[in-house]
């Protein structure tokens, strides 16, 4: 399935520009709105999950565009959001939701312009459900005047919400990530990967001298007073948990970036002033990126707006054009910033293609992992490639398949899913993937699932949805044979395929072992005295040799396979804590 930005029709920019909202003020605390805010009141579970079963109310709704107006009190931690949804349906419908948290009180909401009474909405457990008297045609608009405290998250990113926090000089630093709960814990939208606006456009009023910096372009900005408005818009389509609000006294570097396909971009870093120096080194690293991605991959995907890092107080995340960054300046051996390029990584690998089903979120962070392991072999080589994929190889689960082939949310895949084998699993499914295929093959194929192309050009490809079906078809097209076999054990299956080597008196034999005795004809390199020879392993193979003879089974680690010394190490470690934790 593809996205396409579609542009508005002048109808929906009529109806758009009919209900186009004034901008919210914020009340001051002796006003009745600011007095229904009720903290601590728990989001609902509907409001937490993002993705999965679609309700009725808005199966057949798409989001053309979204107006988002925000405003806040930093003391009280006060949230005031104003949002215009222009949605789109194939056919006329009477009700139909969007969703909201439930800790918003809502003020108002308006369709097509007209304020509606408050017996045709209703938000009981966070699909705020609109009904009309009469058929509504569509494109419509959807206005929601709402305000409140928003879920603050406990250890965002991996919990999401909003995090009042503070700066060194106790400045207000304010930062969203909603990845894992979804859009609506701050706007009302619809939750689901469905749900991406086709274009988005932000008002975000501060107190001066703080900077508000989202997705987009900076259109302007409006200074009233002592606040100062910043208006930014993308035109971009939009996963709905890639919006993302930072504010803080940011400072700004920007330079102009030209590419290996002859565009140039600006590259803006929003940082906290207290380290310059820092941010500069970690600034000045990402032309080199930029250009690793463009060389393996193909064209930045968003080149019409930005490319824009921000300083956050949680460790990071993939929101379009504006990635968050908060690894803190951390060093490693790998010669650069490893979670700058991890969610840099997402702006191919969620923004640009994005799955079409949290089921196939490995799409998104198996690839998102692997670009570590392989920018480190671009940089510096083999080694470095190994000892980044070796690391991730030490924790893998296996205790569920990657992929289940069923409708999963986000949640779903982290609490019964393969949760963090997403990521590593992944990684290492796609390096023995390049090796069975060649370089040639793989990288044509992972072009073409980024970018539903195998010629990307500045110009010539617009954000697509896939799946991992999607992947495999592109994968047999490229290698010009049939590697089901490969998926079906890697990620459809939980337990690694397991080779096993018996050593007889006078020779050696090798046989692949898999769950449900699935075929599993992986090639395999067998070094015997470090002499390599390339068995085809449609069957088991042996090969002569003496029992003084050393071999070993895939000397130069292309195969992810079960192996005992990795579990042996994952149980010493679980002991160690468990005795540690006593
Ligand atoms: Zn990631």
């Amino acid at each position: 399935m593809k996205k396409s930005a579609i542009a508005l029709s002048c109808v929906s920019v009529f109806l758009f520009s009919c209900a186009a909202p004034k901008s919210i003020t914020q009340p001051d605390s002796t006003t009745p709105l600011a007095q229904t805010v009720k903290p601590n009141e728990l989001s609902t579970p509907y409001t937490l999950k993002t993705g999965g079963e679609i309700s009725e109310h808005q199966k057949h709704l798409t989001v053309d565009k979204a107006l988002l107006r925000f405003s806040f009190d930093f003391d009280k931690e006060i949230l005031f959001g104003d949002t215009t949804l222009t949605l789109n349906a194939s056919k006329p419908q009477s009700t139909f939701s969007v969703d909201l948290d439930t800790r918003f009180t809502l003020q108002d909401v308006w369709l097509n312009g007209e304020r509606l009474p408050n017996d045709r909405y209703s938000n009981k457990y966070g699909e705020l459900i609109v009904s009309s008297s009469s058929l509504v045609a569509f494109p419509a608009t959807l206005r929601v005047v709402y305000s409140g405290h928003p879920r603050t998250p406990i250890r965002a990113p991996w919990d999401g919400g909003v995090m009042w926090e503070k700066t060194a000089e106790g400045q207000p630093w304010l930062a969203t990530a909603v990845q894992g709960e979804g859009c609506d814990l701050f706007w009302p939208c619809i939750d689901q990967p469905f749900g991406e606006p086709n274009e988005t456009e932000l008002y975000i009023t501060v107190p001066k001298p703080l900077v508000a910096a989202t997705n987009g372009v900076l259109i302007n900005t409006h200074d009233e007073g002592d606040n100062r408005t910043y208006h930014w818009q993308t035109k971009s389509v939009h996963n709905t948990y890639g919006i993302a609000l930072n504010i803080a006294p940011y400072k700004q570097m920007t330079t102009q970036f030209t590419s290996i396909y002859g565009n140039t971009y600006p590259l803006t870093y929003y940082y906290l002033p207290e380290k310059e120096d820092k941010a500069k080194a970690l600034f000045d690293e990402l032309p080199e990126m930029i250009t690793f991605f463009e060389r393996m991959i193909g064209p930045y995907p968003f080149a019409d707006e930005k490319v824009g890092i921000v300083q956050t107080p949680h460790l990071g995340m993939e929101h379009q054009t504006i990635n968050a960054y908060g690894n803190q300046y951390r060093k490693d051996d790998g010669g650069y910033d490893w979670l700058m390029q991890h969610e840099f990584a997402h702006e191919w690998f969620g923004n640009q293609l994005t799955n079409d089903n949290w089921d196939h979120m490995w799409l998104h962070e198996g690839f998102g992992t692997y670009m570590q392991p392989l920018y480190a072999q671009y940089l510096h080589g083999n080694e470095a490639y190994f000892v980044k994929l070796n690391a991730q190889r030490k924790g893998l689960a296996n205790a569920h398949p990657i992929v289940s082939n069923t409708l999963m949310s986000e949640e779903d895949v982290y609490e019964k899913g393969p949760a963090g084998d997403i990521y590593a699993k992944g990684a290492w499914v796609i390096h023995t993937l390049r090796g069975v295929m060649g370089d040639d093959a793989f990288f044509r194929s992972v072009t073409e699932l980024v970018y539903g192309r195998t010629d990307p050009k500045p110009g010539n490809f617009k954000p697509i949805f896939a799946n991992t079906q999607d992947f495999i078809d592109i994968v047999n097209k490229h290698s010009e044979s049939n590697l089901d076999w490969f998926f079906d054990v890697y990620l459809f299956s939980a337990a690694l395929p397991e080779l096993t080597m018996t050593r007889h008196k006078d020779s050696v034999t090798f046989a692949w072992k898999t769950d449900n005795n699935l075929p599993f004809p992986m090639p395999l390199e067998v070094s015997i005295n470090g002499k390599i020879t390339e068995l085809d392993m449609q069957t088991a193979f042996s090969l002569p040799v003496s029992q003084f003879d050393t071999v070993i089974a895939d000397p130069n680690s292309k195969v992810l396979r079960y192996e005992q010394r990795y579990e042996d190490y994952k149980a010493w470690i679980k002991e160690n804590s468990n005795t540690k934790k006593k």
